[in-house]
């Protein structure tokens, strides 16, 4: 192995990837799985999350599903188990999983935004916390959240998605103070507009969304989950070992733009 490949290489390692059955969370597990590392698919919907540890296997690692509802502290606390039994050890957690009900706050029930910032936020919460002692154990560990263009701007109909996001920023710095000490980094990646079947449903609800993406990202296009896979290994591997508390954009510019 070169010493380049060395640096970005995850033989050994084991990544939990919460929502990793679908859009950005299988983007960055197909690049960590690509660069050696085992990988636990942690979502709601069983069947996807099967096909797509499946479709991880196929690359020659260990990919397991598990059931995971990141809202429900008792479905943490189990998936954190199952792991634990089944591939012994975490090194990588990638919290991914999220939704939106896209309305403008005068229409948002309490319910709606209560279940937003519990799946967005409080989810990433409960699971960096049940990955703690996993990571203090192995001596060095790696958290990646997930946040977005909307950790950084508002939208008009996204109160609770915005919200959370912007607390996704916020949970990324504490932890990483906190954990700095047992050589864990805790770092946020900051998608711009990634074509998902969540975009997907967006493009439908917010009408011109399409055109104004596109006009708004120098780059010209939609991002696609692969775009995710670059920066996901980064922050997975040793070459982002002084790297903690940041939130990277990935976006085609659009964070830039003026
Ligand atoms: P998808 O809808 O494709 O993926 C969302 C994932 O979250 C699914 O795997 C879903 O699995 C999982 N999920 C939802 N609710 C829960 C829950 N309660 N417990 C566990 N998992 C859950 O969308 P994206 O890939 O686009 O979104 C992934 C992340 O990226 C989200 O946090 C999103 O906010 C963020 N993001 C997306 C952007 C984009 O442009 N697409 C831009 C910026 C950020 P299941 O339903 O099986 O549980």
């Amino acid at each position: 192995m070169s010493k380049a490949e060395a640096l970005f290489d995850l033989s050994g390692k084991v990544a939990l990837i919460t929502g990793g059955n679908s859009g950005i969370g299988l983007g960055i597990g197909r690049g960590l799985a690509q660069c050696g590392a085992s990988v636990a698919i942690a979502a709601r919907r069983v069947d996807r999350t099967a096909a797509a540890a499946a479709e991880l296997a196929e690359l020659g690692v260990r990919a397991i599903p598990l059931a995971l509802d990141v809202a429900d502290a008792a479905s943490v606390e189990r998936a954190f188990a199952a792991l634990e039994q089944q591939l012994g050890r975490l090194d990588i957690l990638v919290n991914n999983s999220g939704i939106n009900i896209r309305k403008p706050a005068h229409d948002l029930t309490l319910a709606e935004w209560t279940r937003i910032i519990n799946i967005n936020l409080t989810g990433a919460f409960l699971c960096s916390k049940a990955a703690y002692p996993l990571l203090k154990r192995n001596g060095a560990g790696k958290i990646i959240n997930i946040g977005s263009m909307m950790s950084l701007f508002g939208a008009s109909y996204s109160p609770a998605y915005g919200a959370s996001k912007g607390g996704i920023v916020q949970l990324t710095k504490s932890l990483a103070m906190a954990w700095a000490a047992d050589n864990i980094q805790v770092n946020a990646i900051l998608p711009g507009w990634i074509d998902t079947e969540l975009t997907q449903q967006a493009r439908i609800d917010v009408p011109g969304l399409n055109e104004m993406v596109l006009d708004r990202t120098p780059a010209g296009r939609w991002g696609r989950p692969e775009d995710m896979a670059g920066v996901g290994v980064f922050l997975a591997s040793a070459a982002s070992n002084f790297v903690t508390g940041a939130a990277i954009p990935v976006d085609g510019g659009y964070a830039s733009k003026g």
